[in-house]
């Protein structure tokens, strides 16, 4: 009998990504509200900040990974009366702001990398979760669209090395997946992960099953309902394990 193979998200699936984004992010709305004498006009402030992050992400190339340096100048815009969406189209145009300079812009999207660079700590019930996998026989691959490098440092910061057994750095496309499917195959493939559209849509068209793990972090590409359905929707990441032990079919012997 084949066991099922576990594909696993890192940020925000294995660990508190977000809260290390968000403690960024606040810092950076302190500062620019501090040098540009203006207050952010939303109560919450994290909040505030991502409507122009997500506003960048979803017009720039590299998505979520656009230069850091856009978000400050974007910030500046909006703090001075831009909405998101204006600021964006305006940043991504070349546009630079007349409030802050592009030098002074540059070092606070600095300060604000070196704060992203803290290492996360691990999400309730990961620990349990590695070690049911484990425990079961079950191999699991942390796939990322995050750098490799980074993802490494984490997990070995987290003891965790012995639990898994690679890390992919792929596109999340269902083409992607296809390929990892036909790799385990005939071992059916569990993708586990906390974004609807990364995770669980791609993965779910590329024939494998698929586990929600909710996370905090829910931009606003993600806020729409509809065909999202994952195979299951899982408390935390320990739930996610005990369903795949479970409930997965475990895989179809070669013939
Ligand atoms: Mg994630």
């Amino acid at each position: 009998m084949t066991k099922p193979v576990v594909l696993c998200d890192a940020d925000n699936t294995l660990w508190d990504t977000d809260s290390v984004f968000a403690t960024a992010q606040r810092t950076l709305l302190d500062v620019l509200e501090t040098r540009l004498d203006r207050l952010s006009d939303l109560s919450d402030r994290i909040e505030y900040v991502r409507r122009y992050d997500q506003a960048l992400a979803s017009r720039h190339h590299l998505h979520l990974r656009y230069p850091p340096v856009m978000l400050v100048i974007a910030l500046a815009e909006g703090l001075t009366g831009r909405a998101p969406d204006e600021a964006a189209t305006l940043v991504i145009a070349g546009h630079r702001s007349a409030h802050i300079s592009l030098s002074e812009a540059q070092k606070l999207a600095a300060d604000f990398l070196g704060l992203l660079s803290t290492l996360p700590e691990l999400l309730p019930t990961v620990k349990d979760g590695l070690k049911l996998a484990r425990e079961e026989g079950i191999p699991l691959y942390v796939v990322t669209e995050g750098r490799i490098d980074k993802q490494k440092q984490i997990i070995t910061h987290h003891k965790l090395t012995h639990y898994i057994e690679a890390i992919f750095e792929i596109t999340k496309t269902q083409s992607q997946f296809e390929r990892l499917r036909q790799r385990f195959h005939p071992a059916q493939t569990v993708m586990v992960g906390d974004q609807p559209d990364r995770d669980i849509e791609p993965a779910k068209r590329a024939g494998c099953e698929t586990v929600l793990v909710p996370s905090r972090f829910l931009p606003s590409w993600n806020r729409v309902g509809g065909a999202r359905e994952a195979s299951y929707k899982a408390r935390d990441f320990g739930d996610a394990i005990r369903w795949v032990a479970q409930h997965v079919e475990r895989g179809h012997d070669a013939p």
